[in-house]
């Protein structure tokens, strides 16, 4: 049998019309500003006329850690709020927009697959609404009023050596990554190293994703570290006055795109920050807005459960006051296989005791979030090639950590395939068994802090820092910084922060390289291992077989 692919899938979507969407949550046409017939924002004052309502049930979807054989988080996310809707829910999804550039790197896709998806795919995984147009804007501003800044004078007396706040562009350009700029003359400044990120690791998107509302947004780019002094004390964005126009240009960003499921169901698609430096979720005040319109809301974190749940559930969480009521854990045959020691390409060959072994890896993540006080079931990601007992083999083991396994087909089939794991997350977060709470309070230093994201999470048995960055913590916690929460950047390949220890590992170290402060987005950044903030393209990129067809549709991206 032949399978059709994403793409092909995605233009034959029967979409309606934007403002049908929104009338299914409630949101009236002169609250909706469309984007085309098939996007729209919702509109601020609609934001502001719901905030008294009372909160639906929000459901976070998660995975294993990832491997190359894929596990399917959006593509789950899609398929679960269509499955609600399907068993009679008042639901929607909630979840990140795509990077630009990757898509010219590796064949893109953030919207799902199969037929849980999200339309317009294309245009989503593209320039959408502008929301990362606008970041870049916000972005380069700021960055070109410090350089004007250091011109006119220096007033506020940059270290030139300590600039902080890098460039943005959001595509996927290695030349960028370390260059000189004012280069050319006296007209043209002090010559100094700078570099370029890919904008969705801005701290512009983070702030914007943990915002919540304008106001909030407008402090919080103020309060943006740009640079330091000689004597090492922070020169901050309000002292560049930028944060007023930053502002301005983010007006429209900070509204969130409203767009609809292959089968005519809600979503919203608001905000993309990195899973490394940052926590990647979609915005706040998009996850908030669906709560007041819907009763059930489906939403994604990126990466596995031990980055991306934790980070949900420690930075946005807490920071945004909501709870999660029920965790949903994507599992797939195919990555218990390959956490088990299957190489790629054996994957298609039936081998239950492969998957036996890499469920150690299920077991802990279903441990660590149940940690958290949240109940969880594991959706089992149907791939075409899964044997019965392969699939039994999974939910045998999920039943020896008192949780149920639920096999979900959703890629194939749609909310028909994916109705049996709806029932059984209603079922759960109506049964109100959740008590979630951050597992460390605000209080708690910095370093144990991360010793307890370690200890309890990665079942590492010591964190490992040199006097430099452990006094590092300690001046920032002097500086007031200290409550604020840490942001883990690690390998999303492993528990530990060595990518080659799949399964479960213990008895690591994990490494602190180095910490960043992200005062304007609220959270201290542990970075243990390399981690990229702008990607190169690959040999043979993407983008050298995207093309217009002659019937003016895309080719080769996905
Ligand atoms: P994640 O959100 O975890 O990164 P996605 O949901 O975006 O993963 O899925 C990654 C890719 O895997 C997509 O191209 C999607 O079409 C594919 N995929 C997901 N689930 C399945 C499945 N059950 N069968 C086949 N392909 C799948
Ligand atoms: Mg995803």
């Amino acid at each position: 049998m032949s399978y059709k692919s994403d793409i092909e899938i995605a233009r034959e979507a029967q979409k309606k019309p934007i403002q049908e969407i929104g009338a299914k949550i409630g949101i009236s046409d002169s609250d909706l500003l469309p984007y085309g017939h098939d996007k729209a924002k919702v509109s601020q004052s609609f934001i502001n006329s719901v905030q008294d309502r009372e909160d639906g049930k929000l459901i976070l979807v998660t995975a294993i850690n990832p491997t190359p054989a894929g596990e399917g988080k959006t593509t789950t996310t899609v398929g679960l709020g269509d499955g609600l809707n399907r068993i009679g829910k008042n639901a929607m999804i909630c979840i990140r927009e795509a990077s630009l550039g990757p898509n010219f790197g590796m064949k893109g896709g953030a919207a799902g697959g199969g037929y849980a998806q999200v339309v317009p795919m294309e245009e989503m995984n593209l320039h959408f609404t502008g929301d990362f147009h606008a970041i870049t804007s916000a972005h380069s501003l700021l960055s070109a009023m410090i350089d004007n800044h250091i011109y006119w004078g220096n007033e506020c007396d940059i270290d030139t050596r300590r600039v902080a706040w890098r460039r943005v562009v959001d595509m996927n350009d290695r030349a960028l990554r370390v260059i000189t700029a004012s280069l050319g003359g006296v007209s043209n400044g002090f010559p100094r190293e700078a570099g370029f990120d890919i904008t969705v690791a801005s701290e512009v998107m983070a702030i914007l994703c943990l915002a919540n509302d304008l106001k909030d947004l407008e402090k919080r780019l103020g309060d943006i570290i740009v640079a330091y002094r000689r004597d090492k004390t922070p020169v901050y964005c309000r002292d560049i006055k930028a944060e007023g126009a930053m502002t301005v240009l983010l007006k429209d960003a900070m509204q969130p795109n409203l767009v609809q499921t292959l089968e005519n169901n809600p979503a919203f698609v608001h905000g993309g920050p990195f899973a490394n430096i940052a926590h990647g979720c979609n915005s706040v005040i998009a996850t908030k807005t669906a709560l007041k319109v819907a009763d059930y809301v489906v939403t994604e974190a990126g990466f596995g459960a031990d980055l991306g749940a934790e980070k949900f559930m420690n930075i946005k969480c807490r920071k945004a006051g909501i709870a999660p009521s029920a965790v949903v854990l994507v599992a797939t045959v195919r990555a218990m296989k390959m956490n088990g020691g299957v190489a790629k390409a054996d994957l298609g060959d039936e081998n239950v005791d492969a998957v036996n072994a890499g469920c150690a890896n299920l077991g802990r993540h279903i441990e660590n979030i149940k940690s958290f006080g949240v109940p969880v079931v594991v959706a089992i990601n149907h791939f075409v090639t899964d044997t019965d007992a392969e699939v039994e083999a999974v939910k045998a083991y999920a039943a020896t950590h008192g949780v149920e396994a639920v096999l979900s087909r959703h890629w194939e089939l749609g909310s028909e395939g994916s109705a049996p794991l709806a029932e059984k997350v209603v079922e759960i977060v109506d049964a109100g068994q959740a008590n979630f709470a951050p597992i460390y309070p605000d209080e708690m230093s910095l370093f144990d802090k991360i010793d307890t994201i370690a200890k309890r999470i990665y079942r590492a048995d010591e964190v490992l820092a040199d006097n430099k960055i452990r006094n590092q913590l300690k001046e920032w916690e002097e500086a007031g910084y200290g409550n604020l929460p840490v942001c883990m950047a690690k390998t999303q390949y492993s528990f530990s922060t060595d990518p080659s220890l799949r399964g479960a590992p213990v008895g690591h170290s994990v490494p602190v390289r180095e910490v960043r402060l992200s005062a304007g987005a609220g959270f201290i950044v542990a970075v243990c291992g390399e981690i990229m903030t702008m990607p190169g393209l690959p040999r043979k990129p993407a983008s050298e077989t995207i093309r217009l067809n002659d019937d003016g549709q895309i080719e080769g991206l996905f």
